[in-house]
């Protein structure tokens, strides 16, 4: 399943791909390129925007009108919708930044691009072949794992 993102929906992509989803999205483009780009490259559709959801509807491009509030919300409701798990592990997930599936990298092979504290701090980091990011489980690793608790508790809560 791959999805392509419309431009209200960048932080939510950045959820999607750290969960291992692959979503295209710029947050340039027009609405028509978003149609073309489903329909050309056989990629779900999502859409907070109505309009835009049923001028792809319409011609039979598989789109999700994304709904709720929250990030746990909307994540719970793809979840459901789609039926992939809303559990995190870093060795397959992409880079919230391009979509790249971000590697295990040995940390002393980054040294030079991790700041001297979290190196000093962390043993096992993961690197975008493709823009450089680095990743690890640092301070917000709680926060990203309790979201996603909350978003299974919501979609198990969906009947
Ligand atoms: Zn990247």
């Amino acid at each position: 399943m791959k999805f392509v993102a419309d431009g209200m929906l960048g932080k939510l992509t950045r959820w999607l791909r750290m969960i291992g989803q692959d979503v295209k999205y710029s947050n340039q483009s027009e609405d028509a390129e978003l149609i073309a780009a489903a329909e050309k490259e056989h990629l779900v559709l999502l859409t907070r925007d109505l309009e835009l959801y049923k001028r792809a509807s319409a011609k039979g491009i598989d789109a999700f009108y994304v709904e709720g509030q929250t990030e746990a919300e909307k994540l719970a409701g793809l979840a459901a919708r789609f039926g992939f798990s809303l559990a995190i592990d870093l060795n397959r997930s992409r880079c919230p930044k391009c979509n790249t599936q971000i590697q295990s990298t040995p940390k002393e092979k980054l040294a030079d691009k991790v700041e001297k504290n979290t190196f000093a701090h962390y043993e096992e980091f993961w690197l975008c072949p493709k823009c450089g990011s680095v990743y690890w489980q640092g301070a917000h690793w709680k926060g990203i794992c309790a979201t996603l608790e909350e978003a299974k508790k919501i979609k198990g809560s969906q009947i």
